[in-house]
């Protein structure tokens, strides 16, 4: 078999590269190629007609739906297929506004993703209060704070699960209950979550939840939101129109080769995610300690907070995250999130938690993944510790 490193060397005619940008995306695993392939040519029926090729096609997506609720325990019936968290995101955010409630308050926090702070930017334009929960110092949301945000006037709590940047997870069973309180729904972007950290939606109380594919090593352009809307009687209208699939709530022939593809992805996390985590938070330690033995002045992010096990953010003092990541091209990591990253801002994320500008723009994102290796790490650490003497 041909590990993700040895196609990497390929692709780099020799030059192998690292790469420690997985929050970013993932590489398809083998088996979800595997599962997918059969579903372009052969057995390439529009689920929705009804002769023999359709009727194959809807049978996959119903055990694709079920292999997914079964690794994040949810109910099948909840899933509703979408072309990625953003469009999860926003179906959420905008759709809820149909309700027939007339609350017109969202909170949301400082460090969310782009793919909320647009839509919620939408609603402010449209007249909606849309109203920010700081972080603390360690990037988790302040619960002091959101019990004074979250009131009675409020429509929706809408908070990330995990921070792309840092990898903080988020206290969000509690900031769901306090939404509820209020008699306010709670959505959680749940993107970086997948694959990473147990999901276990029978016992909480998060009412919508998004998820991506290709961040848990399923393929780009395809996600779900699980809509628990049952469970307390909130309404979500469709953002677009024109057809009945997803009981119309995303309308739209279903993408059957890359929803197979995130069945086997989920399939796949739910066996290996005990072992992957464990694995890859000694291989991040291992970078941490590494980095910060050659590069004294190196400031590990969050460091003491609850984290993906993944995920660091490392603060390099005087040494600018852009020429880092352009002088070091054996090893690919990112500034920011890989949507903003090519902008020359500084992450919101690390400024909402207090990193002056100098100091956000000092510092990089290494997420590491299933298919990192020890050597992946001595390479890197060599790398980028070589790149910060040449800069200093
Ligand atoms: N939310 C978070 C926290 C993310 O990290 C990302 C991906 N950068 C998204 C949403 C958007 O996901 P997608 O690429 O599936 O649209």
């Amino acid at each position: 078999m041909t590990t993700v490193t040895e196609a990497q060397a390929d692709v780099n005619a020799g030059t192998r590269v690292v790469y420690l940008d997985n929050n970013a995306t993932t590489p398809c695993a083998a088996e979800v190629v595997a599962a997918m392939l059969p579903f372009f040519r052969g057995k390439h029926g529009n689920p929705s007609s009804v002769h023999v090729l359709g009727v194959e096609a809807a049978r996959a997506i119903a055990t694709a739906r079920e292999s997914i609720a079964e690794s994040i325990g949810a109910d099948p019936e909840d899933v509703c297929f979408t072309s990625g968290a953003t469009e999860a995101n926003n179906l959420v955010i905008l759709g809820i506004t149909h309700s027939r409630s007339n609350r017109r308050k969202i909170v949301i926090s400082s460090i969310e993703h782009k793919s909320v702070l647009g839509p919620c930017d939408s609603l402010a334009d449209r007249g909606y209060d849309v109203v920010t929960i700081p972080v603390t110092s360690g990037g988790i949301i302040d619960l002091d704070a959101a019990r004074t945000l979250v009131d009675d006037r409020t429509l929706m709590v809408s908070v990330q699960g995990a921070n792309n940047e840092t990898g903080t997870l988020q206290p969000t069973e509690a900031l769901a209950e306090m939404a509820h309180e209020r008699g306010a729904a709670f959505h959680c972007d749940a993107a970086q979550m997948l694959g990473k950290v147990p999901i276990a939606l029978g016992d909480s109380c998060l009412d919508f939840v998004s998820f991506s594919s290709h961040k848990a090593y399923g393929p780009k352009g395809i996600g779900f939101l699980v809509a628990r809307n049952h469970i307390r009687d909130v309404a979500l209208s469709p953002i677009c129109f024109g057809g009945g699939q997803e009981k119309g709530l995303r309308p739209g022939t279903l993408n059957v080769p890359s929803i197979v593809g995130t069945g086997e992805a989920c399939r796949l996390c739910k066996c290996l995610l005990t072992d992957d985590a464990r694995r890859i938070a000694s291989l991040r330690q291992t970078l941490e300690d590494s980095l910060r033995r050659l590069i004294p002045q190196a400031v590990v992010v969050a460091s003491s907070s609850p984290r993906l096990p993944g995920t660091t953010s490392i603060t390099f003092p005087g040494v600018p995250g852009d020429l880092l990541i352009a002088r070091t091209p054996t090893v690919c990591m990112s500034m920011g999130s890989a949507c903003t990253s090519g902008s020359l801002a500084p992450s919101h994320v690390l400024l909402a938690m207090g990193l002056s500008r100098d100091e956000a723009s000092s510092t990089v994102r290494l997420s590491l993944g299933r298919y990192t290796t020890p050597d992946d790490i001595d390479m890197a650490v060599g790398a980028i510790s070589q790149t910060i003497r040449s800069i200093g």
